[in-house]
């Protein structure tokens, strides 16, 4: 995008996200150069998002710019890590101003809230895709990992899975939109869930001193705690009944729009949720029942032997007899491993 690219640049992400004295040169030269803290390891992530791919055609600018930051702040937050530093590889079809200052303000309103540094990256012409890379920091050995699950270990998840896919939901089934106005103002609060997802960051600070392991849910709950416990060799039992959801879900459930079996499967295998999926040590219990009692976690099962490697890694107890968890679970995106 030759034409207008040092304006662009200069007037939409000059300035963006928040400054840091960590940043010796931030954008305008060829790189930009950081200065780590001593004692630290550096734990660098990205991700992309590709118009009509991770969001759909025509969402909102804003909501775009926090979604390209959020899934990476996520996987920081993942990893026990303290956010800093992000570039930001931008490719437009077009230059459309509107749309650059509210995709800005989006990015730059969350990377003020975590005191991120936009340092760099690259503007070029193309189909709309966003990438973002991000760098941050854990005291030096403490970066939190998905392999370090043993048996016996507690099964945890922060906030409400499902309740992002449901968002999506809504936006692309143009006939929900005609529900009536109580329920509107469940699918609207399940729409922002997706379109503006919160990454747990302080959470996952927290994790790294008490978590044995630790996974960002992007991708559906069931397949992404099944990621961890691949990497930790391990199986676990998941609890149905213990699995949160949120006043809005339930609000949909109570009146029959969701049945429980779909709300179930939008928890289990939706995506887009960026919550924290993480294991603790029962000798951890009582500083985890700290975190329980302020209500941002639930206890959702325990970590057991991999019996054979060859079986699958999850299974499921229900106190409802013949819930029919294994049709569920075989529906549950991005999910193939069962064992009902
Ligand atoms: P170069 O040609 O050396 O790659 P560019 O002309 O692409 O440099 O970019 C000039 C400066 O602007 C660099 O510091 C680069 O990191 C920064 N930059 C380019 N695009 C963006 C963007 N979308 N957001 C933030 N910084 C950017
Ligand atoms: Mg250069």
């Amino acid at each position: 995008m030759p034409l207008g690219e040092f304006a662009l640049i200069d007037r939409y992400f000059r300035a963006a996200g928040a400054p840091r004295a960590d940043v010796v040169l931030g954008v305008g030269d060829d790189g930009a150069i950081l200065r780590p803290p001593a004692g630290h390891d550096l734990i660098a992530v990205s991700d992309t998002l590709v118009e009509g791919v991770h969001f759909p055609v025509g969402s909102p600018a804003a909501s775009v710019g926090h979604r390209a930051l959020a899934v990476n702040l996520s996987d920081l937050a993942a990893m026990g890590a303290t956010p800093a530093w992000a570039l930001l590889a931008l490719t437009l079809p077009r230059v459309e101003e509107a749309w650059l200052e509210d995709f800005a303000r989006g990015f730059s309103a969350l990377a003020r809230e975590h005191e991120v540094a936009l340092v760099g990256g690259d503007t070029t012409r193309g189909p709309l895709m966003i990438n973002v890379q991000l760098l941050g920091f854990v005291p030096a050995g403490q970066g939190l990992r998905r392999s370090g699950a043993s048996p016996g270990d507690l099964l945890c998840v922060s906030g409400t899975p499902g309740d992002a896919a449901a968002g999506l939901k809504y936006i692309q089934e143009s006939d929900l939109r005609s529900s009536s106005s109580a329920l509107a103002d469940a699918w609207r609060t399940l729409q922002r869930r997706f379109e503006y997802p919160t990454p747990r960051v302080d959470l996952g600070r927290y994790l790294a001193t008490i978590a044995s392991a630790c996974i960002d849910v992007s991708d559906g709950l069931a397949g992404d705690i099944d990621k961890m416990l691949a990497a930790s060799r391990c199986a676990a039992i998941i609890d149905i009944d213990a699995l949160p959801r949120s006043g809005a879900l339930g609000a949909l459930v109570a009146a029959g729009t969701l049945s429980r079996h779909e709300a179930l499967r939008l928890t289990l295998g939706g995506g887009d949720d960026y919550e924290l999926a993480f294991c603790v040590p029962a000798a951890r219990r009582a500083t985890l029942d700290e975190l329980l009692r302020q209500g941002a976690v639930s206890l959702i099962g325990e970590v057991v032997v991999l019996e054979n490697s060859a079986t699958a890694r999850l299974g499921f107890r229900s106190s409802r007899p013949g819930e029919a968890l294994s049709e569920l679970l075989e529906t549950s995106a991005g999910f193939d491993h069962f064992a009902v």
